[in-house]
């Protein structure tokens, strides 16, 4: 919820210590946001509060500081709740980041509930992390993988996703806004198809839990994950929100304390969810951290962001747009504050060490989307990806770097 007050970028940016810093001498330009975001100083503090007061492990202790950190612990359990619209705190899972997420699922839902024979559908625009972890299940249990195809623009085909779909597809596991490519794909009507067919849909969030309002239950995916440090959080912070019943229809992924009720040699009987999928000690001071970083968001509120992340996007791709021989990828309306381009006679690799020179932080690559870039023709690209505390000025140094570079490559 947005406190009503007019978005100043300048204050914001005093809560990010890192924007204070020099590179190459110059100013931090940070347009990395995609891969991960800057921290906000109270999530620093939050870190900090934890290791100087109340430093203990959760859950088990009967004294002060273990009780002061359960306490915090599982208030940030309600805090991710809230953010994503969950039903019940339950339903909230942490784990380590998005990629340990999908690998839990698919290796704790793909072992109970697919078999031979079985579909999954995933798209062309995934990420590794949502490719990966099916294979192997796949492999595994003699599951076959189909791909929605994708138009030219970086668009899920829907035509395509529909022929796809059939009595033998259990699971589909779609991106939600493309990391390479910013693009928002269409998954409300992918949830409501897949599940006239009766198969299970996990959403990656690694991309939209920041920019866009996340509510679980009208959106009824069956999962939704994401990452902490995508969330202005710490690193190491991850969330799986599954529907309580499919959570408990599944097997626990890591054995270890705190997920079992009682252990004998002859047999061991698990814990409730949560911490059934929470095996051994988990990353305490991270967890307490991301709430932090979940208020800074929801202080801002996400339509004030989203609309200071809008301008810049539209800016920079205008400015983009007028330099020779840059062509975006993955040019629509309905994207996440991500530019992903190619520029004619430079490598984005070459581009990244010059814009560094000048302060600028960009990513260049695959993206970790290989099947994405074969289908796109091209070897990468060059990305900018924006965050609450970017400006209008940073895109105009960016853009001039960006052409002096180009002179300097051609
Ligand atoms: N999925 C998408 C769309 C991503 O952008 C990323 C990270 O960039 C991931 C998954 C993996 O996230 P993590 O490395 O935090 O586990």
């Amino acid at each position: 919820m947005s406190t009503g007050t007019p978005y100043d970028v300048h204050s914001i940016r005093q809560r990010f210590p890192i924007l204070n810093r020099k590179v190459k001498g110059k100013d931090l330009i940070y347009f990395d946001n995609a891969a991960t975001a800057q921290k906000p100083v109270e999530v620093i503090d939050a870190l900090t509060q934890y290791y100087s007061y109340y430093n203990a492990n959760i859950h088990r202790g009967l004294h002060t500081l273990a009780d002061e950190a359960t306490a915090a612990f599982e208030a940030t359990r309600e805090a991710v709740k809230e953010f994503i619209g969950a039903a019940h705190s339950e339903e909230i899972i942490f784990t380590k980041g998005t990629t340990e997420s999908i690998n839990l699922i698919a290796a704790a839902w793909g072992e109970a509930c697919l078999s031979a024979g079985d579909e999954i559908i995933l798209s062309s625009l995934e990420h590794h992390a949502n490719i990966v972890p099916w294979q192997m299940v796949a492999q595994k249990k003699g599951a076959t993988i189909r791909v929605i195809p994708m138009n030219d623009q970086g668009e899920m085909d829907m035509a395509g996703f529909h022929a796809l779909l059939n009595d033998k597809t259990k699971m589909v596991a779609v991106v939600h806004a493309s990391n390479a490519l910013g693009i928002i794909q269409p998954v409300e009507e992918i949830i409501r198809s897949a599940h006239q067919h009766g198969a299970v849909v996990l959403i990656d969030g690694a991309q939209s839990s920041v920019h866009l309002d996340i509510n679980v239950r009208e959106m009824d995916c069956d999962f939704y994950v994401f990452s902490g440090h995508k969330v202005y959080g710490p690193t190491g912070t991850g969330v799986l929100y599954g529907k309580k019943h499919i959570l408990n229809s599944m097997s626990p992924f890591l054995g270890g304390g705190e997920m079992i009720k009682e252990v004998s040699f002859e047999q061991t009987t698990y814990n409730e969810l949560p911490f059934k999928f929470e095996a051994g000690t988990p990353n305490i001071a991270d967890v307490i951290a991301l709430r932090s970083a979940l208020a800074f968001i929801t202080e801002l509120g996400k339509s004030a962001i989203r609309m200071h992340e809008d301008v810049l996007l539209k800016y920079a791709t205008a400015q983009l747009q007028k330099i020779e021989g840059v062509q975006i990828i993955g040019e629509v309306e309905n994207k996440v504050p991500v530019v992903s381009f190619v520029a004619a006679g430079a490598h984005p690799q070459d581009l990244a060490y010059l814009l560094d020179n000048n302060g600028i932080a960009v990513r260049t690559g695959h993206h970790c989307a290989q099947p994405l870039m074969k289908r796109l023709g091209i070897v990468g690209t060059t990305r900018v990806s924006f965050g609450a505390y970017n400006t209008q000025e940073e895109v105009d140094v960016f853009i001039t770097a960006l052409e002096k570079s180009l002179k300097m490559l051609r």
